[in-house]
């Protein structure tokens, strides 16, 4: 056994005395034996890995390597390799309850290897790419660049990849849903009818695109974080709201090392490792995201007041953990998170040219009609439900792949006032509830599993047009 932290070169490079190693330590009471024979070895096997090695911090003038991936586009298809081990991760979750970050973080990425990534905001989550560092293992990196990000965050990212010797894998957003939402809504539709569908574009959609290549993810999130929605995070779940790599709710766990360290520690952390930060803290920014959505806070003031401060604070969710969004905070009335003016800030979900919106009087017709002209595909939704949210991806991308084939896709918003005519007429038992309408028959054939990926789906649709 040895003491990871005392063992990596790279580490020798940034304290100078023990002294400073065991005030750094003791500050996060966090370094502690791992379970592998020595971090040196560990670093040797790089080579054997899909990765590139992380470059030691006092290399001078360092190049960026080779990332594992050189660029954006590849994280949505690596390789795919052997399924992760099962685990029951609430049991996990509790045993690592009390482990140390550099502990999480080893562990997070012996398990899944090539298979996480770091997600990276360019703020003070930058601490976990100096403990994935500190752990000796390959890592992956990527992080969502919105395009409306503050000048000093790409600067951040910039001196990141050649502090640390990596590629960050970029994710962008669809430039065709950019366009579609700036020109029907204009640059700052967000300050009037809240963030979520301006965040849904620029970030969720990328995000779930990189996430759909990867079995497991690792985020900056902490309990300290926001009072309305990340109090109860663990240090380890299945995630919630995004799919994995093996498709399905359940195929990606999501790692948060730094759950239970407040922000304050983070800080000392990242002093104490002379880790760069983003220039924009110096000037009072603690949170930092998209240039519009972001201020600066007050001494005293909670960092999330920072962020989209026009809302409800019980609702400061881009969506990127908006599994954290309890029911109850989300549905007010089943309808969506409520603003402080009244107005919903659950935007609608399946918005395409695609796929066609049916009022109670269409879904009605629908039903009545014993010969239609063409076969329908009607999912029953509620926009704020978690599991609607998890399988838009794939109900977009399929009616992308039925557009102009005969069979007609759309959606029916069966919540609120429409979930007793859903729940009596159409089958409706939990959201999303999935129907296929046949060319020439009145009934309606519920679709059977929870399997929503493209092509369980399709399959689904080919077996009955
Ligand atoms: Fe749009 Fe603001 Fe969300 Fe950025 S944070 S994606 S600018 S609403």
């Amino acid at each position: 056994m040895a003491l990871a932290f005392s063992s990596s070169p790279a580490i020798h490079g940034s304290l100078s005395s023990s002294h400073e190693q065991s005030k750094v330590g003791s500050q996060f009471g966090s370094f502690q034996h791992l379970d592998r024979p020595h971090i040196l070895s560990a670093s040797l096997n790089v080579s054997r890995r899909r990765s590139a090695a992380v470059k030691p911090l006092n290399a001078a003038e360092p190049k960026r390597n080779k990332s594992i991936v050189p660029s954006a586009a590849t994280i949505v298809a690596p390789e795919v390799g052997d399924k992760v081990e099962e685990e029951d991760y609430e049991k996990l979750a509790k045993e690592l309850e009390n482990a140390s970050p550099l502990e999480i973080m080893d562990k997070a990425l012996a398990k899944f290897g090539n298979d996480i990534a770091i997600a990276f905001s360019g703020a003070e989550d930058v601490a976990l790419i100096e403990y994935a560092r500190l752990t000796g293992r390959p890592f992956r990196v990527f992080s969502l660049d919105t395009g409306r990000l503050n000048p000093e965050t790409y600067k951040f990212f910039d001196t990141v990849e050649r502090h640390y010797g990596i590629h960050i894998e970029y994710m962008f957003p669809d430039a065709v849903e950019v366009q579609a939402l700036v020109r029907s809504k204009g640059l700052f539709s967000f300050y009037e009818d809240g963030h979520q569908e301006c965040c849904r574009v620029r970030k969720v959609r990328p995000l779930r695109r990189a996430l759909k290549g990867l079995r497991a993810w690792i985020t900056g999130q902490r309990k300290d974080q926001s009072p309305g929605t990340r109090s109860e995070v663990p240090v380890v779940q299945v995630d919630p709201a995004f799919e994995g790599l093996d498709g399905g709710l359940g195929s990606l766990v999501k790692w948060n090392p730094v759950a239970n360290v407040d922000g304050k520690d983070i800080w000392n952390f990242l002093r104490a490792m002379n880790v760069p930060v983003n220039l924009l803290h110096s000037q009072g920014y603690v949170s930092i995201g998209c240039e519009p959505c972001t201020r600066p806070v007050l001494p005293g003031q909670h960092e999330r007041e920072g962020r989209w401060w026009w809302e409800d604070a019980k609702a400061k969710e881009c969506g990127l953990h908006k599994g954290n969004l309890k029911q109850d905070t989300l549905n007010g009335n089943g309808n969506g998170a409520v603003h402080a003016n009244g107005s919903t800030t659950v935007a609608d979900i399946f918005d395409t040219k695609n796929i066609v919106s049916l009022s109670r009087p269409g879904i009605e017709n629908l039903l009545k009609l014993d010969d239609r002209r063409e076969p329908w595909l009607v999912v029953l939704y509620a926009p704020w439900c978690q599991f609607c949210q998890a399988m838009e991806g794939s109900y977009v991308e399929l009616a992308e792949k039925l557009a102009g084939s005969g069979v007609k896709v759309a959606k029916f918003r069966a919540d609120g006032d429409q979930k007793t005519f859903a729940q009596k007429e159409l089958q409706l038992g939990s959201f999303p509830t999935i129907l296929f309408f046949p060319k020439n028959s009145t009934r309606p054939i519920k679709y059977p599993t929870e399997n929503r990926d493209v092509d369980s789906l399709m399959a689904f649709v080919n077996a009955l047009r």
